[in-house]
């Protein structure tokens, strides 16, 4: 399943927020270094369609999907050269789908910054420098290779060497690397050189409450989100200690506290939809009187794929499916009603599953 993991320097407030979003676990504390093995919580993708679906289908019970979150702590400078916990932590990167780089915009004198003071796009600038030289130094142990191989008039591998050259000469420069995405060759083999500077990322802004509120007024907010879209990447702020304030609360409490407070959407369902929509992630539902139930899948995932999700004898003996849009099905009332209206629509092995869809699988055993 899909997992994120918080990267970012000691004190930034990783810990605090994995917390609260797993509400419990790993233990944060003002110390660097101290959560060592990555921790993992998984978490349930908010979305206001299943509550409507359950009501509608007068479902038993709501069934979310989930999302993983790891805790990737100990990156400090020098973690390409396997100072610190750096090349184990290096691999825990490598093992998640998406990054979510979490910098400091919180002033708190009771705790301390790694470089003494509170300095986002630097705190970013030192996490971004790491993963590209750990990067490098991978590509150039492959670039003498590919180099030997491409004197032997490959045409294969002289793309291959072109490619590896201009990725490691971008990185030289300190910029994340473009290629031409378009030619499924090159995107074949940079996948297969997992390299951690080109992985789907976002920045966490862990920000104090009042600039959560009013995010992107502030001078150092304003400096990081022009840095972090330099490298392609968009901001999403947060308030780690709202969080796990929030998440101390019931769910109606907490929503009492945040209108209060005039906050329509915790920094932790956005920092979850951010991961969803980097990762091209959709949602489809099964709904009926037993649960209503959301699905991931990725966009453009195949009807028998999907529908393996729910169970593998659903994906080989897949014949066709019944299928509504969330919104065609609310208006009409239901499922039943859908297709009293007709509003059903039959979809075969080739149909390619849509965000929203709500299905019902026929299919042979
Ligand atoms: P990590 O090393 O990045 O995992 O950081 P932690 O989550 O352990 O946080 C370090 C310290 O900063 C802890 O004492 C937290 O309580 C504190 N902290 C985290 N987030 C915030 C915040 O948003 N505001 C304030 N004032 N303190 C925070």
């Amino acid at each position: 399943s899909f997992s994120c993991g918080f990267v970012g320097l000691p004190n930034v407030g990783k810990s605090t927020l994995f917390n609260a979003l797993c509400k419990g676990g790993a233990e944060a504390a003002n110390f660097p270094f101290c959560t060592i093995e990555p921790n993992t919580g998984i978490v349930p993708v908010p979305d206001e369609r299943l509550q409507v679906l359950s009501d509608l289908e007068k479902s038993g019970r709501i069934v979310p999907s989930t999302l993983k979150f790891i805790d990737i702590a100990g990156l400090v400078k020098g973690a390409s050269q396997g100072q610190g916990l750096g090349n184990q932590f290096l691999g825990h990167i490598r093992s998640v789908d998406a990054i979510a780089h979490v910098v400091r915009l919180f002033e708190d004198g009771d705790v301390v910054h790694v470089d003494g003071r509170i300095d986002p796009v630097n705190d970013l600038d030192v996490i971004l420098t790491e993963l590209m030289l750990a990067d490098l130094e991978s590509l150039e142990k492959r670039r003498d290779k590919a180099h030997k191989l491409a004197r032997a008039n490959d045409p294969d591998a002289r793309l291959e060497y072109e490619l590896i050259k201009s990725l490691a000469g971008q990185l030289g420069d300190g910029r994340i690397p473009e290629y031409d995405k378009n030619n499924p060759k090159l995107v074949e083999w940079v996948k297969g050189y997992g390299l951690l500077s080109m992985m789907p990322a976002f920045v966490c802004a862990n920000t104090d409450e009042e600039n959560f509120r009013n995010f992107g007024t502030s001078e150092k907010a304003k400096a990081l989100v022009e840095f972090a879209a330099k490298h392609g990447m968009e901001v999403v702020p947060v308030c780690a200690k709202l969080e796990e304030e929030l998440g101390q609360l019931e769910e109606e409490e907490a929503a009492m506290f945040m209108e209060e407070l005039g906050i329509k959407e915790t920094g932790l369902a956005r920092v979850i939809r951010t991961g969803y929509r980097l990762l091209d992630y959709i949602t489809f539902f099964t709904a009926g009187p037993m649960e209503s139930r959301a699905w991931t899948v990725t966009r453009g995932t195949p009807a028998p794929q999907a529908a393996g999700k729910i169970h593998t004898d659903l994906c080989r003996g897949f014949i066709r499916m019944e299928t509504v849009s969330y919104e065609d099905l609310v208006a009409a009332g239901g499922w039943a009603k859908a297709q009293a209206a007709g509003k059903l629509r039959i979809e075969g092995k080739e149909y390619l599953i849509q965000d929203g869809d709500v299905i019902h699988v026929r299919f042979s055993v």
